[in-house]
């Protein structure tokens, strides 16, 4: 199924000749599925050049205009989801329910943003003089570099680019290079859409060359980032030396919290699919479970007997619950981490690299369980594995300090009956997002999506917000007095 690709720059696909090139493979078979041109830092500066280009007419085009182009983005999108679904299982390794899932959601969120290409409000207000209007409004804010990662390489890469386009900016992406077949099919749907050239440009490659290369572009005003602290910090520091907008989208260390009068069923449900679904690869999925005394061994007991049912396999299979992690590189990393937790914890179940038969030809891992302290590095570091952390605890209070005793603020949850204890948690769990008797993962593109302390740096994406991060607003003044009326100064007083 390999397929070659080249750059998307000005309208036009090419790869230029003699260039080196990278492959992304199956992480469930070891198959290569693309073939891409790495970028240089030239290639960056064709891209945003011919986005700077294209910008004032784009810009000016009705953003209802704009909608109608992201509708039969979407509508075309409807039409290719079987295969763009299986090729995110393909290329990603999340189960086909999944990479179905990440396609809808690309197609939800563009259609949202459709929409508001019919709103994007500004406000009036009162002025503080006679005849004098005031109003806001909304305008784009130039070239936009979106950098975007592999875990949701459809639906990520679609929150940025939809949201940019429909306020009037043009884009350069950067894809997560693992996933970089996704991203080019994705563009390719744009392309046939109806997007003017150069309003949308795809440059592969990799982070250090191309990611470095956008962030420090002159053309680049504004910095959409999904991705790792540790790179979001670094492109965070780049950007603020040219004076750019930065937004970021980093990590988590989500919570559930069981109390001693959950739904335990409905629960274990939940914690299945909020740690073991995607392979515990989501920024929301849930790696921390903070369970009640009371409930502690029934609920593991309950737990690990469900895990025994498990399956683990082939990710085209729809019978299949979880797929393998999403590359070599990944493979190690939670390797690495599930050694360390048999030091510093218990492991309640899992704990290794599957082996024999097909398993032998991919990154499968077993789902891990471990009985830890909050504290332990396994239970305060981003795994981004199967893996999930259980800690004990005596009380709510206790719960929520844990909790929150994390750098990170992203997803949180509780199953409780008590309405009183529910509510308190949506008033004390520090993070973007609170789910309420259903698991950390779930999110919907119609609210905002992100979170609080080092999971970003307190902007959202999705929802109406989504237009925030890729709007200027003006203030507007409107005088028709006919005279020199002088705020703050020709102040009147109410008789
Ligand atoms: P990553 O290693 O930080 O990479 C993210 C993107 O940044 C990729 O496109 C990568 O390119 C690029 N990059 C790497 N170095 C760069 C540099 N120096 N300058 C500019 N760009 C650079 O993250 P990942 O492993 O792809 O994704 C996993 C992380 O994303 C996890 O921490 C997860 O929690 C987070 N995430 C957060 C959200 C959210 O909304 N909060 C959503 C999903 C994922 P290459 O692929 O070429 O290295």
């Amino acid at each position: 199924m390999e397929a070659e690709y080249g750059l998307f720059i000005d309208g036009q696909w090419a790869s230029p000749p003699g260039r080196a090139r990278f492959e992304t493979t199956n992480p469930a078979t070891g198959e290569r599925v693309g073939s891409f041109v790495a970028g240089t830092a030239d290639d960056v500066r064709r891209a945003t050049a011919a986005a700077a280009r294209a910008y004032p007419a784009w810009r000016e085009t009705p953003p209802p205009k704009r909608g109608e182009i992201l509708l039969e983005v979407a509508r075309r999108m409807r039409t290719a989801k079987p295969e763009l679904g299986r090729l995110v299982t393909q290329e990603m390794g999340k189960v086909i329910s999944e990479g179905l899932g990440d396609v809808q959601e690309s197609i939800d969120f563009i259609e949202y943003m459709a929409g508001e290409g019919r709103r994007l409000f500004g406000e009036t207000v009162p002025s503080e003089l006679r005849s004098k209007f005031c109003l806001t409004v909304r305008q784009p804010k130039g070239v936009v570099a979106c950098i975007t990662p592999w875990n949701f390489p459809t639906a990520i890469p679609n929150w940025k680019i939809a949201a940019a386009l429909i306020t009037g900016n043009t884009v350069v992406l950067k894809p997560a290079s693992a996933t970089s077949r996704c991203a080019a099919e994705v563009v390719r749907l744009y392309e046939q859409g109806g997007l003017p050239p150069g309003v949308l440009n795809l440059v592969t490659g990799s982070g250090s060359v191309v990611g470095n290369a956008l962030v420090e572009d002159s053309h680049v005003r504004t910095v959409s980032f999904t991705g790792g602290v540790e790179t979001g910090r670094d492109v965070y520091v780049r950007g603020a030396r040219g004076l750019k907008m930065v937004h970021l989208e980093l990590g988590g260390k989500n919570p559930v919290i069981l109390m001693d009068d959950a739904d335990l069923p409905l629960a274990l449900d939940g914690v299945l699919f909020g740690a073991f679904g995607t392979a515990g690869q989501r920024c929301t999925a849930t790696s921390r479970l903070i369970v009640h005394e009371k409930v502690y061994e029934s609920f593991l007991n309950l737990l690990t007997a469900r895990l025994d049912r498990f399956p683990v396999g082939d990710p085209l299979d729809p019978k299949t619950g979880m797929g393998p992690v999403a590359s070599a590189d990944q493979e190690r990393k939670v390797l690495e981490y599930i050694e360390l937790g048999k030091k510093e914890a218990k492991l309640r179940y899992g704990g290794e690299k599957l082996r024999g038969g097909a398993y032998d030809r991919g990154h499968f891992l077993r789902p891990t369980i471990f009985e830890t302290k909050h504290g332990s590095r396994i239970s305060m570091e981003e795994i981004f594995g199967p893996v999930l952390s259980v800690i004990r605890v005596g009380s709510y209070e206790e719960a929520v300090r844990v909790a929150n005793g994390v750098d990170y603020g992203l997803s949180s949850s509780i199953y409780t009956r008590d309405v009183n204890l529910a509510f308190r948690a949506i008033q004390d769990l520090e993070a973007g997002i609170t789910y309420i008797n259903a698991p950390t993962i779930g999110a919907e593109v119609q609210l905002p999506f992100g979170g609080v302390k080092n999971t970003g740096n307190g902007g959202r994406e999705a929802g109406s917000v989504a237009i925030e991060e890729f709007t200027e607003i003006k203030s507007v003044f409107v005088d028709f007095s006919s005279r020199l009326q002088k705020a703050q100064i020709d102040s009147e007083t109410a008789s």
